[in-house]
C-alpha cells in the first residue's frame, strides 16, 4: 500500500491537533488565557507584545512564549527587562511553531500565577495558519510597510484569526496603503472579526487593542 503524501501531512497535523487539544485543557484547568500571535518578519510581534505587557501588567500577571528560528534571546531579552517570565523556543530553523513546542515552552514556564500567556510565532504567513498550538485566540499583525494586499496574497492565515492588529499606522501619510480596500480583503475571508489600528511609536489604538484584550480574560 502506498500512503500518500497528502495522507502523512494530514496525520501530522491531526497528530499536532491532538496536542493542541490537551495545550488548551492545561490553560483551562488553570484559568489562564493564551494568546497565538502570527505575522510576517519585522511586523512588529515583539514591539506589540511589550506595549501590551506595560499596559495589562502587574493587573494582569502576563508569561510569554518567544518562538525563534535561531538561539538569538534579543526578543527574551527584552521582555525579560520588563519582569516578565518569558521562555524561547528555538525551532531550529523550522518555520513555525507547532503544538508540542508550546507544550514544553508551558511546561517550562512557572504559571501558577498566570493570567495570560503571550506566544510569539515564527515570523512568516504561511505554514503557522495550519499548526493549531491549544491558544484561546489566535491573531495577525499586519503593518502597514507590508501593503494593503497581504490578505489577498495570504489568504490561509487570515481566515483562521479571531482579531487582526494592523500596526505602523503612523507611517500611513508616506506609504501607499489603501485601509479600504484591506480591510475589504480581511471582510472577505473572516467577517465580522475586529480589526485594530495601532502604532508602536504614538501608541495610538493600544487602548482598544487591550481594552478588548481583557474583556476576553476569565475572570476579570
Ligand atoms: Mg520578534
Ligand atoms: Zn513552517
Amino acid at each position: 500500500m502506498v500512503i500518500s503524501k497528502i495522507q502523512i501531512v494530514e496525520n501530522i497535523l491531526s497528530a499536532n491537533d491532538r496536542i493542541a487539544e490537551e495545550n488548551l485543557e492545561y490553560l483551562n484547568a488553570r484559568n489562564i488565557l493564551a494568546v497565538n500571535i502570527m505575522a510576517s518578519p519585522g511586523a512588529g510581534k515583539t514591539s506589540v507584545i511589550l506595549q501590551t505587557i506595560r499596559l495589562l501588567s502587574p493587573d494582569i500577571r502576563i508569561a510569554v512564549i518567544e518562538g525563534d528560528t535561531a538561539p538569538v534571546t534579543i526578543d527574551s531579552d527584552k521582555v525579560s527587562h520588563l519582569g516578565i517570565p518569558v521562555t524561547q523556543i528555538n525551532t531550529g530553523g523550522n518555520c513555525h511553531l507547532d503544538a508540542m513546542m508550546v507544550r514544553k515552552g508551558l511546561q517550562h514556564l512557572e504559571l501558577d500565577h498566570t493570567d495570560l500567556v503571550i506566544i510569539e510565532n515564527i515570523g512568516n504567513l504561511i505554514c503557522p495558519a495550519s499548526f493549531k498550538l491549544g491558544t484561546h485566540i489566535s491573531l495577525v499583525i499586519a503593518s502597514v510597510p507590508e501593503g494593503d494586499d497581504k490578505p489577498y496574497k495570504y489568504p490561509g492565515i487570515y481566515r483562521g484569526i479571531d482579531c487582526l492588529i494592523l500596526n505602523k499606522i503612523d507611517l500611513l501619510p508616506y506609504i501607499d496603503f489603501n485601509q479600504d480596500y484591506f480591510r475589504k480583503g480581511i471582510k472577505v475571508l473572516n467577517p465580522g472579526i475586529p480589526i485594530f489600528p495601532i502604532s508602536c511609536k504614538t501608541l495610538e489604538g493600544f487602548d482598544a487593542w487591550t481594552g478588548w484584550l481583557h474583556t476576553k480574560m476569565p475572570g476579570k
